[in-house]
C-alpha cells in the first residue's frame, strides 16, 4: 500500500483521481483550499479510513511523509484563473516550490499536472511534446500558461539539481462528471445551457477547435504515467486527438438533448487558442499502449446525465 498526496483533490480531475487511487488499494491524502474545488465531490470517500481530507493552501509549505505527490492544485477553467491572476501564478510556482520541496525531502515520486496551454495559441498542429509554443507572455491567460510554464522549469530543474524523481504530463481538455455547473469550461456551460434550454453561448465564429478528452481516460494516463521507470520525466502529452470545432460540439450537445436552445455568439475572449490536437505517440509508446478509449459522444451522453440529475436535485431544471 502506498500513501498518496493529491493536491487539488476536491476539485474536478482530483476526485476522480482519489476515487481511483483508493479503488487501487492505496492510502490516499486529499488536499485543498475549496477555491474551485467542493467537499461534495469526495464526501463519498469520507468513511474509507484509508482517505484524509486536510483543507491546505499549496502557495504554504506543508509536511508530511508520502510515497507519491500528485500536484493538480490550480483553477483551471480561464473565468476562474483569470478572476485572480496573481494567486493562479503563486499556485503554480510556490505550489510547485513547496510540493518539490516535499518531494525532495521524503524521496517521493512527484508528477505534475501540466497542460496543452504551454503551448498557447499553436503554429504547430498537432502539437508534439517537442514544440516550444507561441504564448503572450503579458496576456491575459499568462497567468495560467506562464504559471504552469514555469512549474514545468522548477520540476526539471529539481530533477536535474536535486535528482528529485519526477514527471510532467500535459493534460488537453479533459471533461466529464463532477465538472463544477459554473465551471466556465466549454463542455459544462454548452451542456447546462442546452439542458435549461438557454442560449448556448459560442464566443467567436465557433470554428476554433479543441480536443475533448473523457476524464476516466486522463486518470489511467497519470497513473500509467506514474508508474514509469525514474528515468523517464516526461513532458507527455495526455490528451484525445479528436479535434472538434466548438460549433460542431455545441451540435452535438443539442442533438443528444434535444433541447430547443438557440446558438448565440459573443467576442472570442483575447488570445483564445484557433486550434489545438495533441499528437499522442509518446504517451502510446511509453505508457504501454495507452491511448484515449471513451469517444466523444459516449463521453457527452454520461456527462449530460451528470448535470441533468445534478440540476433536477438543485431545481434548475
Ligand atoms: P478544478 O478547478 O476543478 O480543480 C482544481 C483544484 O485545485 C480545486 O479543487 C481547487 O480548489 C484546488 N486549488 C486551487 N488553488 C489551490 C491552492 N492554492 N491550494 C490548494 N488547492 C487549490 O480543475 P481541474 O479541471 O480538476 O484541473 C486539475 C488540474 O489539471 C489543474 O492543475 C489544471 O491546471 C490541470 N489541467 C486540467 C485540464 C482540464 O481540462 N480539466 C486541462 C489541463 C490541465
Ligand atoms: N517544503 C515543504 N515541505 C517539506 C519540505 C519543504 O513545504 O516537506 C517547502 C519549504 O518550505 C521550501 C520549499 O519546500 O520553501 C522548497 O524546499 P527546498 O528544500 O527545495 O528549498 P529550501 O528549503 O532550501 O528553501
Ligand atoms: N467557449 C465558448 N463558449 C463558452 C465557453 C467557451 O465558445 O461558453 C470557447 C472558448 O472561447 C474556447 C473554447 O470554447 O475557444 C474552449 O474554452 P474552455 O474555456 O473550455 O477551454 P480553453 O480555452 O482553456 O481550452
Amino acid at each position: 500500500m502506498k500513501r498518496i498526496l493529491v493536491t487539488g483533490g476536491a476539485g474536478f480531475v482530483g476526485s476522480h483521481l482519489c476515487e481511483y487511487l483508493l479503488n487501487q488499494g492505496n492510502e490516499v491524502i486529499c488536499l485543498d483550499n475549496y477555491f474551485t474545488g467542493k467537499k461534495q465531490k469526495i464526501v463519498h470517500l469520507m468513511n474509507n479510513p484509508w482517505f484524509e481530507l486536510i483543507r491546505h493552501d499549496v502557495t504554504m509549505p506543508f509536511y508530511i511523509e508520502v510515497d507519491e505527490i500528485y500536484n493538480l492544485a490550480c483553477p483551471a477553467s480561464p473565468v476562474h484563473y483569470q478572476y485572480n491572476a496573481i494567486k493562479t501564478i503563486k499556485t503554480s510556482v510556490m505550489g510547485a516550490i513547496n510540493m518539490l520541496g516535499l518531494a525532495k525531502r521524503t524521496r517521493a515520486k512527484i508528477l505534475q499536472a501540466s497542460t496543452s496551454e504551454v503551448y498557447g495559441d499553436p503554429e504547430v498542429h498537432p502539437q508534439p511534446e517537442s514544440y516550444w509554443g507561441n504564448v503572450n507572455p503579458i496576456g491575459v491567460r499568462s497567468c495560467y500558461d506562464e504559471g504552469k510554464r514555469c512549474a514545468e522549469s522548477l520540476f526539471m530543474n529539481y530533477y536535474h539539481q536535486n535528482n528529485v524523481r519526477i514527471k510532467i504530463i500535459r493534460i488537453f481538455n479533459t471533461y466529464g462528471p463532477k465538472m463544477e455547473p459554473n465551471d466556465g469550461r466549454v463542455v459544462s456551460n454548452f451542456i447546462v445551457q442546452a439542458l435549461q434550454n438557454k442560449d448556448i453561448t459560442i464566443f467567436g465564429d465557433g470554428n476554433q477547435t479543441r480536443s475533448f478528452q473523457y476524464v476516466s481516460d486522463l486518470v489511467e494516463g497519470m497513473v500509467r504515467m506514474m508508474n514509469t521507470d525514474d528515468s523517464f520525466t516526461g513532458p507527455i502529452n495526455i490528451g484525445n486527438p479528436g479535434e472538434f470545432t466548438m460549433l460542431q460540439l455545441a451540435r452535438e450537445i443539442l442533438d443528444i438533448t434535444g433541447s430547443k436552445s438557440k446558438i448565440v455568439h459573443f467576442p472570442l475572449p483575447e488570445d483564445d487558442p484557433v486550434q489545438r490536437k495533441p499528437d499522442i505517440s509518446l504517451a502510446h509508446e511509453k505508457l504501454n499502449g495507452w491511448e484515449p478509449k471513451v469517444p466523444l459522444r459516449e463521453g457527452l451522453l454520461r456527462t449530460i446525465e451528470y448535470f441533468d440529475k445534478l440540476l433536477i436535485e438543485e431545481g434548475r431544471r
